[in-house]
């Protein structure tokens, strides 16, 4: 018999993990052992007895036998309590669900220890007496000084704000602080560690008494939790309808009884505003992540949530790793964003993820989202999730009159021109009324497919519902089968000259409306407006302070921000999002449009929302309109149902890359041979990958279709068993599930 051996890291700290010492494993420990086990070893000269964890085994001594200790132990699975073994184990499982190797889920989950420089930190505190603040605020106002406005109206919440807060979240420049020092207003104190963001002289006391759908919710929550129920929860309702009031309470609840809490949301929601809520409600007890926070700075945050110093942690996906000792419930809102898929490998699912992750803590899951993914709702209607409603918003302001206007009319009536009659005339109005206006351009997935500039066709594959992508050789190719065709330049349907991939950009749009609306002040929100830290910010609160009328802008100006004056959304090319080669597409356009028209009429004055479109029977587009989820979701999962695409059936794709091609396609084809022998059929490609090359590397991509996840898990072992056995070349692989 072949002898075995192990690879055993025997400390898990971040920059620890590419040590490796390497035992053999003796005959009773080999039917049991896995990677991740944790083992007990002799280490040092002394050969004292420590634990670690086996992250890879194989039968190739990696130093002389000779030297090559034996495992002493294999401890059992079931004593692992610490957060740490928690971890380990999670790296574990992703690791097996989303490919890779283990020290990369590792990596993932543990936290990079950093020094955390002894930084001073600046606390502003408000020293004007209260009586003469209104007056301060009323002054500023009146001679515009908005950014003291901000720091002021800020200030008369809560007393003292960590500075940082009120420079990453609030745009309010050292200068500013400094002249209101000055004018002893407030004081500015230097600390050497870091506290806490907000300090309330008293906690909101003043909650609001829950509406009846609320307090079910929590009611619901709350009975289960006590009784060790940990079905996970899904809570679809509008925003505005008062989610994260819920989340607070059931936190409260959580944190009662001697639980914490993990408040996830994508890292553009988390601002100033969500930070302050969960300060006045929690007070200290609450830290928050975010991408801004130097390496030691972030560790310095996890460090307090390990020792227990907070309950809450609030921040984007990686706080889920949070080393909390008492977990008791993690929490995702606007679950469904794409931003909870991680880019780099492993490229886990922050829900499923988080599903396990609670598993393994007896922790409580809940979701929400005002467009819940397609994913989550099945779970829901199948009865895997608890699914809730809030149907209301909380201040009834009613939901805007959206108005569909079919751009193949507008073209035949001879308006070229990217503003519909309809749109035209709204925004007119709005700026003879003094009233802001959001234009919307749906730019996601611009890249490649071609549509008629007349009929508003849009060429797609004859085998797959997926558009084609026109390749540098003028060829259309279809990703998801490999189907090319020659393009010609001319409309298959009408055959129009006018045919060819979008180009029209937000700049354009930008110059377009200063045309078209001479004298409007016109701000732009895109990846070139918003390259340094707080530019994003800065537009945002400057488009609130009403220092511009028309805020043109990508996705990012649709997310979680409340504009009362904006009574008018424009939503320029809502089909660019619908032909992307992807089956989440019009998915993805639902939640876009249901969101953007969200934007129309928060406050008292009522809104309204110009969707411009080629296809406006399509049902993502009409659902979107009518603010109809439901409607939506069943059309949706019969489609998924017909072609057996997620969340029904399981999808992966492996991705493969080199910087010669050749080996990109040798490599492609020999793991389609084991992909076909696995998984028997359902293999598709490979094919160059929808973008062909980065960087001078070639990408080739294959697809593998199954009802059965697990046949996928299979697949993807036989693929990187086949690779560690068979070292050629330089080819990197990468597995996606469900992408
Ligand atoms: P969502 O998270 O669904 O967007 P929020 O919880 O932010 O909704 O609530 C929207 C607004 O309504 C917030 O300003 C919040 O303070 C307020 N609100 C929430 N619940 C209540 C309530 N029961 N009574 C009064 N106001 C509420
Ligand atoms: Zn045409
Ligand atoms: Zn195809």
């Amino acid at each position: 018999m072949q002898n075995l051996y192990a690879d055993v890291i025997v400390e898990i700290s971040h920059e620890k993990l590419d040590r490796s010492f390497q035992y053999a494993v003796p005959e009773q420990f080999r039917e049991r052992i896995n990677i991740g086990s944790r083992v007990l070893i002799p280490f040092g000269k002394g050969g004292k007895l420590i634990k670690g964890y086996v992250i890879s085994l194989t039968d190739i001594p990696a130093i002389d036998v000779k030297r090559i200790k034996d495992i002493a132990d294999l401890l059992s699975k079931e004593d692992n309590a610490s957060p740490e073994e928690q971890l380990v184990s999670l790296a574990v499982w992703m690791k097996r669900h989303y490919g890779g190797t283990l020290i990369q889920s590792l990596k993932v989950v543990l936290p990079v220890r950093a020094e955390v420089k002894e930084k001073t930190r600046r606390i502003v505190k408000l020293i004007l007496p209260a009586a003469e603040l209104a007056e301060k605020l009323a002054e500023f106002s009146r001679k515009k000084q908005k950014a003291r406005v901000r720091l002021l109206s800020a200030l008369a919440e809560c007393r003292e704000i960590d500075y940082s807060l009120l420079r990453d979240r609030l745009n309010i420049s050292l200068s500013v602080v400094r002249q209101l020092a000055d004018m002893s207003v407030i004081d500015v104190e230097e600390v050497q560690e870091y506290r806490r963001p907000a300090i309330y002289d008293e906690l909101s006391d003043k909650r609001f008494s829950l509406s009846s759908e609320q307090q079910d919710i929590v009611d619901d929550f709350a009975a289960d939790y006590d009784m060790g129920i940990r079905t996970p929860s899904l809570i679809h309702g509008v925003t505005g309808s008062g989610k994260t009031e819920v989340y607070m309470e059931i936190i409260a609840h959580v944190i009662e009884r001697g639980g914490q809490a993990i408040m996830l949301i994508p890292e553009i929601a988390l601002t100033f505003q969500t930070v302050m809520r969960f300060s006045r409600r929690f007070g200290d007890r609450v830290t928050y992540l975010h991408s801004k926070l130097s390496p030691g700075e972030r560790y310095d945050q996890i460090l307090r949530a390990a020792r227990g110093d907070v309950d809450i942690v609030i921040g984007p996906r990686s706080a889920l790793f949070t080393p909390f000792q008492r977990l008791g419930v993690i929490i995702i809102d606007e679950e469904h964003e794409t931003s909870y898929k991680a880019e780099n490998v492993p490229k886990y699912h922050t829900v499923e993820t988080a599903a396990e992750r609670a598993r393994l803590a007896g922790a409580a899951l809940v979701l929400g989202s005002a467009t819940p993914s397609v994913d989550s709702y099945m779970h829901a209607k199948r009865g895997e999730y608890k699914l809730y409603e809030l149907k209301e918003r909380i201040n009834k302001s009613t939901l805007p009159e959206v108005h569909i206007v079919d751009l193949r009319d507008e073209l035949r009536a001879g308006n070229r021109s990217v503003f519909s009659g309809k749109l035209k005339e709204l925004i007119e109005d709005r700026l003879n009324k003094k009233e802001q206006v959001m234009l919307f351009l749906n730019r996601r997935g611009m890249a490649g497919f071609v549509s008629c500039r007349k009929c508003g066709h849009v060429i797609k594959c004859p085998h797959c519902d997926v558009s084609l992508s026109l390749h540098r050789n003028k060829r259309l190719v279809c990703h998801y089968c490999g189907y090319e065709e020659a393009f010609d330049q001319t409309c298959p349907e009408c055959g129009s000259k006018y045919i060819g991939t979008m180009k029209a950009g937000t700049e354009q749009i930008e110059e377009l409306t200063l045309k078209t609306f001479p004298g409007a002040r016109v701000v732009r929100m895109d990846a070139d407006t918003t390259k340094k830290k707080d530019d994003y910010q800065k537009i945002l609160s400057s488009f609130a302070e009403g220092e511009a009328d028309i805020l043109v802008g990508t996705q990012m100006i649709v997310k979680g921000h409340d504009f009362s004056n904006v009574t008018l959304v424009g939503i320029l090319a809502a089909d660019l999002s619908l032909y992307v080669n992807d089956y989440r597409a019009a998915e993805r356009t639902f939640a876009l449009l249901t969101q953007a028209a969200g934007r129309a009429g928060r406050a008292e004055k009522k809104g309204e929302v110009v969707i411009q479109t080629y296809s406006p029977d399509n049902y993502a587009v009409k659902a979107a309109a009518k603010q109809d989820y439901i409607d939506f979701y069943e059309e949706e999962i019969g489609y998924r149902r017909l072609c057996n695409y997620p969340p029904v059936g399981h999808i992966l794709k492996i991705l493969i890359e080199d910087p010669i091609e050749e080996e990109a396609c040798r490599m492609a084809e020999k793991l389609y041979e084991i992909s076909e022998e696995t998984a028997a059929g359902n293999v598709i490609g490979p094919a160059e990958d929808s973008i062909s090359k980065i960087r001078d590397i070639y990408r080739y991509a294959l697809y593998v279709k199954n009802e059965d996840y697990e046949k996928l898990v299979l697949v993807k072992d036989a693929c990187e068993e086949w690779r560690l056995s068979h070292n050629i070349g330089k080819s990197t692989v990468q597995f996606d599930f469900d992408a």
